[in-house]
């Protein structure tokens, strides 16, 4: 089935209910379905057609909807790509999947400019037109509203997204129909959304676990969803009292600046029946903490990669109360997991292992790099980079990724270890530890921290502090303060990128 075909299903089912809130913005199912048609045969009447990749640079708005679906509905390939990269970030991928449209929002647009005269395609924006950019709401105003019909199978493509470059330069991962929908599907049900249901999405569409996981999970039931165009601790409560919301999606970093926030205890959350993160780590303790701030016990994790669909695995609100900190047990939905050694077998509980999953939401391939894909899909299996224990009860705790493992004098140190007891120090807000090269041990452990104020005898403190507390290996030998941690456009520490700010010889 078409994904868009989900949207044309809910406006004959209950063409009235609402579908989309955008600010001011109130629009039913039978308003999206009809503005998603007559952008679809704009599109169609300027040659777009099956097969042809359209970069989508928007933030979550009621136009990303429209141009999303309308994409989908010609049998087009959409690129959603993060409103905050840069214009030499979204060359690379202007360039790498040969889009032949960028559609952009009139607030970010602009960004683009170094780029519009270096491409000959077709270039739209939603307000009016301008310097060569086609106006988006013209070409809705222009079009038919009747439906178009663009037969599609379910293994043909629907979408690329790229990795966001946390481990080097992204990847384009490319999805099929089935893919999609067997996610979204997942989340529906391991979520139990329904058409009662509201969603508030904050983080950008442009990724996987937002968009297939949680805006197409809510398609599939008819959900209502609420868009904001970016995240903020003050606009989350206010969404959520104000539109009574069901379902939250966040990174844990959202979650830990709303926990922090003084205004948090002035609202009324207690709508939401699934608080869900995931995308990256949450320990034990920070669990604990955004549990306790949100007086809630409806927190859910959410673990995988953009290449699972992302599909992977999950901890339950029940299983908080006594796995916090860990990703599950089980696979999720529509999904297998196993924990492997180098050989492919699956090791015991207790022994550091590979995760992988398999599962129908697993991309078909990485777009136009076929080493990769075979580096990552292997019998069957996807091939995480996430190195996982099992405990006796059978709950998965990721040990760390495997790119950031650092090798110091043959033995093997897991940073996210090293960073987990760091943090508890309290001085220390932020940190982040990476192996940089070394004569003789290879690599050595390097700690780059962040601090209220500045600590003094910072080395001294620090080893002091984790003495007893980590094996000696463990502690690292170089320290360095800094004001901030490098992080991509969701909130990803690039630890490529301190790395390269840390080769001076080891003390
Ligand atoms: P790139 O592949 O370009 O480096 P990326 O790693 O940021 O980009 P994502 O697919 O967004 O791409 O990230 C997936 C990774 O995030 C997983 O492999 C895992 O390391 C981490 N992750 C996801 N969910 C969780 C979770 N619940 N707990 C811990 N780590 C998680």
């Amino acid at each position: 089935m078409n994904i868009s075909e989900l949207l044309a299903r809910n406006a004959r089912k209950f063409p009235e209910k609402i579908a989309i809130i955008d600010g001011d913005a109130v629009l039913s199912y039978r308003q999206v379905d009809e503005t998603v048609n007559r952008l679809a045969s704009s599109l169609q009447r300027l040659g777009l057609k099956r097969g042809d990749k359209v970069v989508l640079y928007m933030p979550n708005t009621k136009e990303f909807v429209y141009a999303y679906f309308a994409v989908l509905r010609l049998g087009a390939i959409a690129v959603p790509v993060n409103a905050r990269l840069t214009a030499e970030e979204v060359r690379y991928i202007v360039e790498h999947s040969e889009a032949k449209a960028v559609i952009a929002h009139d607030w970010i647009y602009e960004a683009l400019a170094p780029l519009a005269g270096d491409f000959d395609l077709l270039w739209i924006k939603t307000g009016e037109a301008k310097d060569g950019w086609r106006s988006l709401a013209q070409l809705i105003h222009d079009g038919s509203a009747n439906s178009i019909a663009c037969p599609l199978q379910e293994d043909d493509e629907a979408t690329i997204l790229y990795t966001s470059g946390t481990t080097g330069r992204p990847k384009g991962v490319l999805f099929t129909y089935r893919n999609i929908l067997s996610v979204a599907v997942m989340m529906a049900l391991e979520t139990k959304m329904d058409k009662d249901s509201r969603l508030l999405h904050m983080m950008p569409l442009s990724h996987s676990a937002p968009l297939h996981l949680f805006f197409i999970g809510g398609m599939y039931v008819g959900a209502t969803h609420i868009l904001s165009p970016s995240f903020s601790p003050e606009a989350l409560f206010q969404l959520v009292e104000q539109h009574r919301i069901t379902h939250f999606f966040g990174a844990p970093v959202a979650y830990l600046l709303a926990a922090k926030h003084p205004l948090l205890h002035q609202h009324d959350l207690s709508s939401v029946q699934y608080w869900t993160y995931g995308g990256a780590p949450l320990s034990a303790e920070e669990v604990r903490l955004v549990a306790k701030q949100f007086r809630t016990d409806r927190l859910m994790c959410l673990y995988g990669l953009t290449e699972a669909g992302p599909n992977g695995t999950y901890l339950s609100p029940e299983e908080h109360a006594h796995k916090a900190g860990s990703v599950g047990k089980f696979a999720a939905l529509n999904c297998e997991v196993k924990i492997v050694d180098e050989q492919g077998r699956e090791v015991p509980a207790g022994e550091i292992g590979e995760i992988v999953l398999a599962g129908e939401g697993t991309m078909k391939r990485y777009y136009k790099d076929e080493e990769k894909t075979g580096e990552t899909l292997k019998n069957g299996w996807l091939y995480t980079g996430d190195l996982a224990r099992r405990d006796e009860d059978g709950y998965i705790w990721i040990v760390d990724r495997k790119k950031d493992m650092i090798i110091s004098g043959g033995v093997n140190v897991y940073p996210k270890e090293v960073e987990d007891v760091l943090r508890t120090h309290p001085d220390i807000i932020d940190v982040a530890v990476v192996g940089v090269p070394h004569p003789e041990w290879g690599e050595t452990v390097k700690a780059f921290i962040v601090g209220a104020k500045p600590i003094d005898s910072l080395a001294d403190r620090c080893k002091r502090f984790l003495s007893g507390k980590l094996a000696d290996y463990k502690i690292p030998r170089l320290y360095e303060q800094i004001d901030e941690l490098p992080r991509n456009a969701t909130g990803k520490i690039l630890k490529q990128v301190l790395r390269g700010m840390g080769d001076e010889a080891a003390a």
